[in-house]
């Protein structure tokens, strides 16, 4: 291979790590032989040629060839890196991390120094990092103080095909860029895609294909459509388990509650089976701490006593369909469904909904079975459903997206012509007006359609646009601390657990501390109560508290304050509250969130302000008595129309704080628009 002999230039030099200057350990060559039966590593010579001759390189390759772990290294290894550094973006966090240890592993070295990761509040790199995996997010972040990129030559742009929001961005910025640097190579990585799409977008760039080793995989549907894909799935699992050859199992479900309430019914059915080998059940999803994510490469369980063959299966979100390669995988299970972001632009919502997958989903899904050998694809839905009611390719993210943090980001990174910027897909003009007219409101933007002072920090801070209002406000008013505790714990996964089997406990347990105002405040008590106990584990065990949750708040919260005092701002907290302090609190997130406000009608229910939607408070509010107006966090569609996180509010601070937005001759004529003309002739004839 060409590769060893450009390395192998005198025998003792091949056994010394040219980045320590050590010797390599045996691990390292136990791994090579691995690395070398990668199809990846075949197209060595030509992939380097490519990207010595082109600015930009396409590179096209089934999931498990290697072009994440490899491909970055093979660059640096060549030289054709020079003295700067390589970059590898990922779609997703738990990707960028583990792939980053993987490849410390591969190339001897200690992760954090010469391979590093870095992602959103976590930065594990160092002075000698070359070689970088990234978060999309974390390199436009990069590009807002540096925008040339200057200290990378290579970029790698992976899972290209996934086209999330943060990708499509990088792609037309890094369009921009690459005639301002031409030293800068671009290789746009992905799983099987549209290589043409990309062709077309990056004109004249040549296309590596790098062909797979696949082996067939049998697909299965089911004859009728399952009422409950859930427990479809389930007894799927539990079918291979008893019937099936020895090999692994991946099932595919939407988000964590539904993963670990599998992993459980999975191992309590087993358990109760006879004559069957031993099943670890393992559960994936991004916010599994690293050390459990590791746990889907364990050897799945040896030879119980009765002599049958152990298995692994895992439970994975759709981290598992491209980002990450488990070896072994036999049996696929695919419910077809996973979490997807919606937007509602009449509503301004986004949220994440349980949604159908497309085909080429379907296709990466039952791929994963053919990694190692022939494999079987267990789809929970009937084959007619497949060809009629899946769509051909999923939506690029940029098309389901509030732009608001887009567009922040794109006036940061200096483009002020939105309008002719290269997307590979353009949104829809009226979103991205919409966009620049929240932040209007916001105050990010002036009317000119200008970067604002505040706008400028807002576009810095790793929050979304509404966040880092709030954070902003918070200072004037002199309830930092507060409001920096509030966001951190917004931007964290559930704070009260509710575990099915106890769920009378857990709201007990909660109800200590319920604050009369509101969720917000109740999260901030919970949050100073684990402060004071010490940030104990059992103590969040106790009182059905999510250590992880918490934990992360506190870690989001520190970097807040350190990157907040870079602007020059202190945070302060007060040891005292009172009603008016507790008021301030409240204003500064109503200046961020003022446009989710809602108001009680006659018949008990609620409707959202501006838009007549009918909503009732989420049952896991500590609301007791239902306020006349409530400002909320979330809109959560189901079966009814709940909002979420709720806090009581006064409506004469709406009109204060966002006079523009709260214009009531540009209110529809109801009920709300009367109430708050009433306050209006209040406030200016008091
Ligand atoms: P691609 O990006 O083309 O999908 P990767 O570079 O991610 O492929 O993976 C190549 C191979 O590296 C996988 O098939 C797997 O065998 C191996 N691999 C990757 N990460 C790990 C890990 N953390 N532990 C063990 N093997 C791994
Ligand atoms: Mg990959």
């Amino acid at each position: 291979v060409g590769r060893e002999v450009k390395r192998a230039k005198t025998k003792e030099e091949v056994h010394i790590n040219p980045w320590t200057q050590c010797e390599y350990s045996s691990k390292y060559y136990e791994i090579l032989e691995k690395r070398k039966e990668l199809p990846v590593y075949e197209a060595y010579d030509t992939l380097i040629e490519l990207v010595q001759e082109n600015q930009i390189i396409i590179l096209q390759g089934e999931t498990g060839s290697g072009k994440t772990t490899q491909v970055p290294q093979f660059l640096l290894d060549s030289g054709i890196a020079g003295y700067k550094n390589v970059a590898c973006t990922q779609p997703r966090r738990v990707a960028a991390m583990s792939v980053a240890k993987r490849v410390a592993e591969e190339m001897d070295v200690i992760l954090g120094e010469e391979v590093g990761y870095c992602i959103r509040f976590d930065d594990c790199t160092s002075m000698k990092t070359r070689l970088k995996y990234m978060t999309d997010g974390m390199l436009l972040r990069e590009a807002m103080a540096d925008p040339l990129l200057s200290r990378y030559s290579i970029i790698c742009l992976d899972e290209a095909h996934e086209r999330i929001l943060n990708t499509d961005i990088l792609l037309g910025l890094i369009k921009e860029v690459l005639p301002k640097r031409p030293d800068l190579r671009l290789v746009v990585m992905s799983a099987t895609m549209d290589a043409e799409k990309f062709q077309t977008y990056f004109e004249g760039s040549p296309l590596l294909d790098v062909p797979g080793r696949m082996f067939p995989v049998e697909v299965y549907y089911t004859e009728q459509p399952e009422e409950d894909y859930f427990v479809a799935a389930i007894r799927t699992v539990i079918q291979i388990h008893s019937y099936e050859d020895k090999g692994d199992i991946l099932l595919f479900l939407t988000g964590e509650e539904e993963i670990e309430n599998a992993c459980n019914a999975i191992k309590e059915t087993v358990e109760k089976l006879e004559k069957v080998g031993d099943l670890s059940v393992i559960p994936l999803y991004s916010s599994l701490p690293p050390t459990m994510q590791q746990r889907i490469f364990e050897d799945p369980p040896p030879k119980n006593s009765k002599g049958i063959e152990g298995r692994k299966c895992i439970v994975s979100t759709n981290i598992a369909e491209t980002s990450l390669t488990i070896d072994g995988i036999v049996y696929v299970v695919d419910p077809g469904f996973h979490k997807e972001k919606v937007y509602n632009p009449r509503l301004r919502i986004e949220s994440l909904l349980v949604s159908p997958i497309s085909k080429a989903s379907a296709k990466q899904r039952s791929g994963r079975a053919g990694r190692t050998r022939p494999g079987k694809c267990f789809r929970i839905y009937t084959e007619e459903t497949y060809k009629k009611e899946l769509e051909e390719n999923t939506i690029p993210e940029i098309l389901r997206s509030n732009l608001g943090q887009v567009v922040l980001t794109l006036k940061k990174l200096g483009i002020n012509d939105l309008v002719h910027f290269e997307f590979m897909d353009p949104p829809a003009p009226e979103t991205l007006m919409r966009a620049l007219e929240e932040l209007n409101y916001l105050g990010a933007l002036d009317d000119e359609g200008e970067l604002t002072k505040i706008g400028n920090e807002m576009s810095q801070l790793p929050l979304d646009p509404n966040l880092a209002k709030m954070l902003i406000d918070s200072v004037g008013r002199r309830c930092s601390g507060e409001i920096c505790s509030i966001v951190s714990l917004l931007s964290v996964p559930n704070v009260f657990m509710r575990p099915k089997d106890c769920v009378k406990k857990a709201d007990i347990a909660k109800s200590k501390f319920a604050h009369p105002d509101g969720d917000h405040f109740t999260l901030l008590s919970a949050f100073e109560s684990y402060k004071f106990n010490k940030e104990d584990p059992n103590w969040c065990w106790e009182n059905f508290i999510n250590f992880r949750s918490m934990k992360s708040a506190s870690n989001i919260r520190a970097q807040l304050v350190s990157q907040m005092n870079g602007f020059g701002y202190s945070i302060e907290l007060s040891s005292k509250r009172p009603k008016e302090y507790i008021d301030k609190i409240k204003m500064s997130i109503i200046s961020a969130f003022f446009m989710q406000v809602a108001h009680q009608e006659k018949g008990g229910h609620y409707s959202i302000v501006k838009d007549n939607q009918i909503v009732l408070l989420h049952p896991s509010t500590t609301l007791e008595n239902k306020p006349e107006w409530v400002l909320y966090h979330e809109f959560v569609l189901t079966s009814k129309n709940f909002i979420r996180t709720i806090t009581e509010i006064n409506p004469k601070w709406l009109l204060q704080i966002a006079p523009e937005y709260y214009d009531l001759d540009k209110f529809p004529n109801n009920d709300i628009k009367k109430k708050l003309s009433y306050l209006q002739t209040l406030l200016t004839n008091p």
